[in-house]
Formats: C-alpha cells, sequence, structure tokens
C-alpha cells in the first residue's frame, strides 16, 4: 500500500450521476525519494457476477500518468505532492449494487510503479446512483393501486377467513421519501388478528451473461434465459413488527410509514443485473392452524427530488451525457 497517500473527492460523500464530472486529488507526502518508473491515476467501473460463469462488463475505464521519471533516474522526489484528477461518469453506467451472485463498483486507484519490487498501490472507491427518467415508468406506479390476499383459517374445522388489503395512493418514491400505505385487516374468524409484519424487500436479479433484454423487476415479464444463467436474490432492508389487535368478525385500518435509508440503490434493469423491492406485509392470527397471511405492494425507488450535495462541477442537463468509450474518456 502507498503510504501517507489520501485520495480525497471535491464532492465530500463521493456520490455521483452518470454524466457527472468527478473531480478531486491525490495527495501525497514522501519523507525520502521512492526508486519508481512512474505514477498513476486510473479509474475503473465495472460490473461482475460469478456463478454458472464468470462475467464482467467494463463501464468505465482510463487512467492519467501524473509523472514519469526522465533520464532513467527513476527517483520519486521527496517531499509534498498534489496531482489532480478529474473524469466524466459515461451516461450508462448503473448504480453501485454488492450482492451473494454479482455486484457494481466503481473506484480510483494509485499506483506507482517499482522497479525490481512490487508496486505500490492505493484506492477508493466512489457512488453512482441513477437519474431516473420518469417517463420511461409505468404510469400505474404513479396511479392509486390496492393489492389483496385472502387464506381460510383452520384446516379440519375452518373457521372464517381474513383478508389483507394493502392501498397505496402511489407506487414511485424518491430516495429520502416516506413511503406510505394502508393496511385494511379484515377478520371473519373466531380468533384475533395479533400481529402485522411489515419488510422491504431489496430483489437482485443476475443474469450469467450480458443479455440484450433487460428484466425489470418493476414488470411480471419472465427471463428470457435458462435456469442456470440467471439469478435472484432477496434481502430484507427494514423489518418491523407490531404487536395489533382485531377482534374477531371486525375490520381494522392501519397507517404504514416507512423511510429507507437514503444510500438505498434506486430501481434499475441492466443487461447484467437488475435491481426491484417489494413492500411486504404478513398478519398473524392466535389460530392453532392457518395462522399467517401475507401481502405484496411492489414498489419502485427513483432518485432524490433534489441533490443536496454540493457540485463544484456541473453537467448541463440539456446535453445527454456521452456514452463510455475507452477512447475519448476525458482526463
Ligand atoms: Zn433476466
Amino acid at each position: 500500500m502507498l503510504d501517507n497517500t489520501v485520495i480525497r473527492f471535491d464532492r465530500l460523500d463521493a456520490r455521483y450521476l452518470p454524466g457527472d464530472m468527478v473531480t478531486g486529488d491525490v495527495i501525497m507526502h514522501t519523507v525520502e525519494p521512492i526508486s519508481a518508473r512512474f505514477l498513476k491515476i486510473s479509474w475503473h467501473g465495472e460490473a461482475s457476477v460469478d456463478f454458472s460463469k464468470n462475467t464482467r462488463k467494463i463501464y468505465l475505464s482510463n487512467y492519467k500518468m501524473v509523472w514519469q521519471s526522465k533520464n532513467g533516474v527513476n527517483q520519486f522526489p521527496a517531499g509534498d505532492h498534489c496531482f489532480r484528477f478529474s473524469f466524466r461518469i459515461p451516461a450508462d453506467c448503473p448504480p453501485n449494487h454488492c450482492g451473494y451472485y454479482g455486484k457494481i463498483d466503481y473506484w480510483i486507484a494509485v499506483e506507482m510503479d517499482r522497479p525490481w519490487r512490487r508496486n505500490l498501490e492505493g484506492f477508493k472507491t466512489f457512488y453512482v446512483s441513477k437519474q431516473t427518467d420518469l417517463t420511461s415508468i409505468d404510469k400505474s406506479f404513479l396511479c392509486p393501486a390496492r393489492f389483496k390476499n385472502h387464506r381460510l383459517s383452520g384446516t379440519i374445522f375452518v373457521d372464517g377467513g381474513f383478508t389483507v388489503q394493502v392501498i397505496m395512493s402511489k407506487r414511485l418514491f424518491h430516495l429520502g421519501e416516506t413511503i406510505r400505505a394502508t393496511v385494511k385487516i379484515h377478520n371473519n374468524t373466531d380468533k384475533p388478528i395479533v400481529s402485522l409484519k411489515s419488510d422491504l424487500v431489496k430483489q437482485s436479479h443476475y443474469h450469467a451473461m450480458p443479455n440484450h433484454q433487460l428484466c425489470p423487476m418493476s414488470t411480471s415479464q419472465s427471463c428470457p434465459l435458462k435456469a442456470k444463467h440467471r439469478r435472484d436474490e432477496e434481502e430484507v432492508l427494514n423489518s418491523g413488527e407490531h404487536a395489533i389487535h382485531v377482534a374477531p368478525f371486525h375490520t381494522k385500518h392501519l397507517d404504514m410509514k416507512l423511510t429507507p435509508h437514503s444510500a438505498l440503490t434506486p430501481s434499475f434493469e441492466s443487461d447484467l443485473v437488475s435491481i426491484g423491492y417489494l413492500w411486504c406485509f404478513t398478519v398473524k392470527s392466535a389460530s392453532l392452524t392457518g395462522k399467517e397471511l401475507q401481502c405484496n405492494a411492489r414498489i419502485v425507488v427513483v432518485s432524490e427530488k433534489k441533490k443536496t450535495t454540493t457540485k463544484k462541477y456541473t453537467w448541463d442537463a440539456t446535453i445527454p451525457p456521452p456514452p463510455y468509450s475507452p477512447r475519448n474518456d476525458q482526463i
């Protein structure tokens, strides 16, 4: 590792959108000269999946030589050094993701090449979110929606049934926005309903190789790949269980709300990884059999309404950012 070296982004939270400029400095302090041939700052972004095969897709990759030895002297001088870096995030970069079957990472690396010795390296991660094009979202996510599930309670002696309805005024939410729903529980049994559990579930869908047909998690379309070339994963992000009491043969309305972490990955789809969210409600009856019933609502999470971070550099939103090209990346 490179000692006494700091990679510093101008944007302190190191969070960016496709099209943004990433700027910052590599600051080094060396006590004595180091035998070296060059010092390189590079930036990289890639998606990788690892199950039926190991596949990588590079979204961003370039570098800048910030120092090279002259005349074969090979001496990186002692003292304080500050090297500037600057590059633009291509338009097609998906958000960061870390899952069991795959991940999407972005990082800056500093490498000092030393003759006959192991290179000195340092790196720092930065984060890419997603600016969702709201016109591309299924309009039903902006409209009121109702989900319903019903089950009979009891097996041998059926003692009635209970129904759960999830009612939402919309299902599209910006990062940082509170998600709301009304849960209507109709208990037509002779036992009370005693608990309501709420889970925000992140669903990840993976392809073993880039596939031209994307699999948005907000639709019910089936994956075109064979089972061995796809994987699905679920992670519960926010979970809470509430003691309630819905008396036999009564109905109750409960207002539920949830504010997910602002660093949540927005819903997105790409040719290797897609991400979506479910808000799941589970009610439990005091009956000895047929106790649980689940009702789920699919939601879409999009980028913040307004960016709160301070930007030194902005990208004119009227100009579409360029896609990644290894030849025209900016230094
Ligand atoms: Zn798929």
